[in-house]
């Protein structure tokens, strides 16, 4: 199936079966804004818990933080977001179409990347087991060509951002004859910088109300709580602040279901360090939030590191977690080495010292910070985008099938456990009922007696459910049910007061824990 067939099926299963639907759709929907339906909300704050059981349980030196979304408008100044939290943006005047002139740009070099992919894997069909990847890649011709084009503009590309030179931005669009991909015109406005923050109105009486901004990123909650959670913790330097939160902007392009909100939940952490150990630590953050995400047994092909050009006005050191998503291979999560660029900015606008005591060193200093920083709603994306499946099966009667099922990790699903009595009668009902009410203080579970058992299977396939547990007539003389497994659609008997020791080990968030 063509990858764009399958992202809009991803997207009308989301409304389908109740995990995502537009905002305020009566009203036709608001633009880059979603609200998490019944299963959605399930599995969204199972991928918290597992990101903040990661960050917080697990690690002595990690402390979780919840900041207010409001912050006093200086704190955006010193970090930079009023002056600099920009995007540079650029119409198209055929089409009237939106677009960062940036995303055009690496599009562009994208294209070149895939073009030379091709030639390297028809090269690799044709000369089979001969084939000498390295050489190939050093000596042909058209590979080589592909290479320095993109090099240069890759050049041109971080020279221009760098100094925020709209002009040369545009006519690096132009020189690589970049095409509106809507409408396949060239015909393109001047490239304009937008800053990406909503602002709102603190105060009951205008003259007296002041501009606030909602936070684009949930860290300055953090950096400005720095000292707080160091002197009232006891905080020994490495250690981090974890916090989950609202972040909001006003993004240009806002395409691609919940990939680009403008209202998200970030999940973002900053270790505080000794300068001079940032890219240790930098190095230890990468590997470990990628064996966290490698760790939901998804195909491991479909996560790379994407290291950045262009480093942000506060970084010396960044790189994404890329997915593989239905649309290609987008940022994930973002790992930087923020320098003491926040705090020492803070310092300066707040006339506080902003510094830590180091005993061993017996001197006082501004941290350095690693941060690692994810998306919640990508993160809910690429969940969903690896556990999505439509599946060919054989019917009973030997009739071909078809089911659509997310193959979620178990301790993922929004609804671990579904009981349906066989038939709506003969005290089947009340026996499931019973079981389920036993069962719901350990894990959430569904009790569904209407339509068939297929029917019934195939709902709880489609919103995840790993097991499903069918009571009958025998059940009233063994007191065993039969469990069936969803992905392999396997069943088994097993006595009723087994299921919570069977069910439990099997969706208990401890074992992926323990593997991190
Ligand atoms: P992008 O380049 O895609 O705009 P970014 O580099 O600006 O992202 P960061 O500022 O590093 O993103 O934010 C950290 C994380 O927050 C990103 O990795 C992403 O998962 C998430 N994120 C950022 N912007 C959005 C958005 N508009 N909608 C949903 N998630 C977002």
């Amino acid at each position: 199936m063509h990858q764009e067939d399958i992202f809009k099926k991803l997207t009308a299963h989301c409304k389908e079966y109740g995990f995502i639907f537009q905002s305020s759709e009566i009203y036709d929907g608001l633009s880059a804004v979603y609200d998490y339906g019944q299963y959605g909300v399930e599995l969204k704050n199972n991928i918290k818990k597992y990101w903040w059981d990661a960050m917080v349980l697990l690690n002595d030196d990690i402390v979780g933080l919840d900041s207010a979304i409001f912050m006093h408008p200086a704190v955006w100044k010193a970090s930079g977001h009023v002056d600099a939290f920009n995007d540079p943006l650029i119409d198209n005047k055929d089409s009237r179409k939106r677009y960062r002139a940036d995303t055009l740009i690496e599009d562009y070099m994208e294209s070149l990347n895939q073009k030379v992919e091709k030639e390297v894997a028809k090269a690799s069909r044709r000369f089979g087991e001969e084939f000498d990847q390295d050489m190939f890649r050093k000596t042909n011709k058209r590979v080589l060509d592909l290479n320095e084009r993109m090099e240069t503009v890759r050049k041109r590309f971080v020279t221009a951002s760098e100094n925020s030179d709209l002009k040369e931005l545009r006519q690096i669009i132009i020189d690589c004859e970049i095409a509106d991909p809507v409408s396949g015109s060239r015909n393109w406005t001047e490239v304009r910088q937008f800053n990406l923050m909503f602002d709102t109105k603190l105060g009951s009486v205008s003259e007296d109300a002041s501009t606030i901004f909602l936070r684009p990123e949930t860290a300055q909650g953090i950096f400005v709580n720095f000292l707080n959670v160091q002197k009232s913790g006891r905080m020994k330097l490495p250690f981090g602040i974890a916090q989950i939160g609202k972040a909001f902007r006003n993004e240009i392009v806002a395409r691609q279901f919940i990939f680009r909100m403008r209202e998200f939940e970030q999940m973002e952490m900053q270790y505080f360090i000794r300068p001079g150990e940032e890219m240790q630590w930098y190095a230890f953050w990468k590997e470990k939030r990628m064996k966290w995400h490698k760790a939901l047994g998804f195909d491991e092909n479909k996560y790379r590191f994407h290291d950045h050009d262009k480093l942000a006005h506060y970084a010396n050191a960044a790189t994404d977690i890329e997915f593989d998503f239905p649309f290609g291979f987008k940022e994930v999560e973002g790992i930087h080495s923020r320098t003491d660029y926040d705090l020492g900015q803070h310092q300066k606008f707040c006339g506080k010292k902003l510094q830590y005591f180091d005993n061993e060193l017996n001197k006082s200093y501004v941290p350095y910070v690693v941060e690692t920083s994810i998306g919640l709603d990508r993160m809910f994306l690429t969940v969903l985008a690896a556990s999505w499946k439509e599946e060919k099966i054989k019917k009973e009667n030997g009739q071909e099938d078809e089911r659509t099922l997310l193959q979620l990790p178990p301790f993922l699903a929004p609804v671990k456990l579904a009981v349906f009595p066989l038939v709506k009668k003969d005290g089947l009902p009340e026996i499931s009922q019973k079981i389920r009410n036993d069962l719901r203080f350990d894990f959430t579970c569904q009790y569904e007696e209407k339509d068939s058992i297929g029917r019934r299977y195939r709902r709880q396939d489609a919103i995840g459910t790993p097991y499903c547990i069918t009571v009958d007539h025998q059940t009233r003389e063994d007191e065993a049910v039969t469990i069936r497994y969803r992905d392999s659609m396997e069943q088994e008997r097993v006595p009723i007061v087994k299921l919570r020791e069977i069910i439990s080990e099997k969706v208990n968030i401890k074992k992926i824990l323990g593997s991190l």
